[in-house]
């Protein structure tokens, strides 16, 4: 039985839907494009029941720590977590990943413009719906989720050039947008993007986090406290980007640079030893100071600052 008033929840897993696949797919007809859009959407579905239909099948035994001694459960050994799958207990997540690429692509317009943003809209709102078909239908919290799409940004826009070559401005990148998020290199200002982006966080119940990239504001805290009141007021959830970084060879502290070929280097002394620098930049959720691969690198080296910047 569960321990009394608990409700840790359980996530099954995320299963994430490549929009800008959807679009290619469909040569920038609308209908063809829903009626993809409607498949791939059946077909994460089914990925999900393969993995809910395996943890159906298997007993508290896997992970006594989680399963019996409390963490999510107390169960028996040998006992079914099939219960704890259905009934609000476990989540199950529909990811979703390059809203931007998707309706640039479709209208010619990012979702910063009334034209893309329609669309986005609606794609959203159309995943909120399979959502909730799917919870109603098998009892389990489908919800939708902003991929965090960490290392999966390459994979994914590597994929888009196997299968649709070069095409202009939208698989010619090494990386694609994360979830609902403005295009990185995209000028506009922290507040209106934080603003946009409210609105599509309310259409991402199964989790989101809002950017903002930062010049250094140590001069300018009052800028800070605007910002975070403003993310207060208006949002779930953002956080501001800033940079910490350090050079081992001569003591600076300033930005480590990204040159033309996207190697890390030291403004200051040149050093390009990646084991002698440190240097932490937001991955998506988590910062992240071990370095990354190229497409995410390209990602992180195109960053427009939207708030102290030039
Ligand atoms: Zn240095």
């Amino acid at each position: 039985m569960l321990h009394s008033n608990m409700r840790i929840l359980v996530n099954v897993g995320v299963v994430t839907i490549n929009l800008p696949d959807i679009a290619l797919s469909s040569g920038r007809d609308l209908k063809k494009f829903w009626e993809i859009f409607n498949e791939r959407c059946e077909l994460c579905h089914k990925a999900h029941k393969v993995r809910i239909g395996r943890l159906e099948n298997t007993t508290s035994d896997v992970a006594p720590i989680l399963w019996q001694y409390g963490a999510y459960a107390r169960l028996q050994k040998g006992e079914s977590i099939a219960p704890l799958i259905h009934g609000g207990y476990a989540t199950a997540s529909l990811g979703y990943a390059g809203i931007y690429e998707c309706v640039k692509y479709m209208t010619g317009h990012s979702h910063t413009e009334p034209e893309g943003y329609e669309l986005a809209i609606e794609i959203m709102q159309r995943l909120n719906d399979y959502c909730n078909k799917w919870k109603e239908e098998e009892d389990i919290d489908y919800s939708l989720y902003g991929t965090p799409l960490e290392s999966t940004t390459y994979k994914f826009a590597k994929c888009l050039k196997e299968r649709f070559g070069t095409i202009d401005g939208e698989s010619t990148k090494n990386y694609i947008t994360n979830s609902y998020h403005v295009h990185v290199t995209e000028p506009i200002g922290a507040f209106e993007k934080l603003a946009l982006e409210a609105d599509f966080q309310k259409l991402s119940p199964g989790g989101v986090i809002s950017y903002v990239e930062c010049a250094n504001l140590q001069d300018n805290i009052p800028a800070v406290l605007a910002l975070i009141k403003f993310i207060y007021d208006n949002t779930m959830y953002a956080e501001l980007n800033t940079k910490s970084d350090y050079c081992q060879v001569c003591g600076y502290d300033g930005e480590i640079l990204l040159d033309e070929e996207n190697q890390w280097y030291c403004p200051n002394c040149g050093n390009k030893d990646q084991h002698k620098m440190n240097v932490a930049r937001r991955t998506c959720g988590y910062i992240g100071n071990h370095f990354w691969n190229f497409g995410r690198t390209e990602e992180i080296s195109e960053r427009y600052v939207h708030l102290g910047g030039n």
